[in-house]
């Protein structure tokens, strides 16, 4: 079995190497990572600038290369041209952060494993849900291990993947593992606006902590319960319910009226 690794949080971070050493006794595992930080890069790919691919030497032995690219753009690269063969199953992470409800149109971690779902190979994204200096990312990795045993058993349909948090607590902590829908968090207006030294407007987007909406059956809850939460995600992005809906305005049809 062979494991393509990626993350947004670059290939330093020390959750992309719990992940591999968690992975490498159950399969032959690749890192391909951003060289930098990529963190709410959502789906973009690079078009307009060369891509560079360096090996990088890592400790146990793992096979591991940087670029300058997104995480998408890692992903792609090493589909298509790096591994010899391709992979079995595509995991990105461990995330340093959540990526929860609408997060996941943001984020790097989860649009990786959106592009090895697009390039037909299973895949999960799976992230902590702390930002703490001390976080362990123990628990998660022990769980990517036993998530990725099952994928690569089952497999996933086409086009789908698995989008995975794990409460940012010690293993004993952990309430159990829920299977959920995406929920909802609102994030504050925290747009803020300052004039730096020479006197001119620069904006500073984030910052304040989403408030979370704790919905039955949402990844939200699972966390706010300490459990690990499993959201099947689709690709598919249409609105089935609101096509007869559209489909009724002065819109639809011939462009002469
Ligand atoms: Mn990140």
């Amino acid at each position: 079995m062979r494991i393509l690794l990626t993350n947004d949080d670059g290939i330093s971070a020390e959750g992309i190497q719990a992940l591999a050493c968690a992975l490498q006794p159950i399969a032959q595992v690749t890192i391909v990572a951003p060289d930098r930080p990529r963190s709410a890069s959502g789906h973009s790919i690079t078009l307009h600038k060369p891509l560079r691919v360096t090996p990088v030497k890592l400790r146990d032995g793992i096979t591991a290369y940087a670029t300058n690219g997104t995480p998408s753009d890692c992903v792609a690269l090493a589909i298509r041209d790096i591994l010899d063969e391709r992979p079995d199953l595509v995991v990105s992470g461990i995330n340093k952060g959540p990526n929860l409800g609408r997060d996941l149109t943001y984020s790097g971690t989860v649009a990786a494993a959106m592009e090895g779902a697009i390039l037909g190979t299973p895949a999960f994204a799976i992230s902590v849900a702390s930002y703490a200096d001390d976080l362990s990312f123990a628990p998660a990795a022990a769980f990517a291990r036993r998530l990725a045993s099952e994928v690569l058993l089952h497999g996933l349909p086409p086009q789908t993947l698995l989008n995975v948090n794990v409460p940012g607590v010690p293993e004993e902590a952990i309430a159990g593992v829920r299977v959920t829908r995406l929920g909802r968090r609102h994030y504050p207006e925290n747009v803020v606006k300052r004039t730096d030294p020479y006197g001119r407007v620069y904006y500073w987007l984030g910052g304040e902590p989403p408030e979370d909406v704790l919905e039955e059956g949402t990844d939200v809850k699972a966390i706010a319960e300490n459990c690990i939460s499993i959201t099947p995600v689709q690709l598919d992005l249409t609105d089935y319910d609101l096509i007869p809906e559209v489909s009724t305005w002065n819109v639809v049809g011939t462009l002469k009226s």
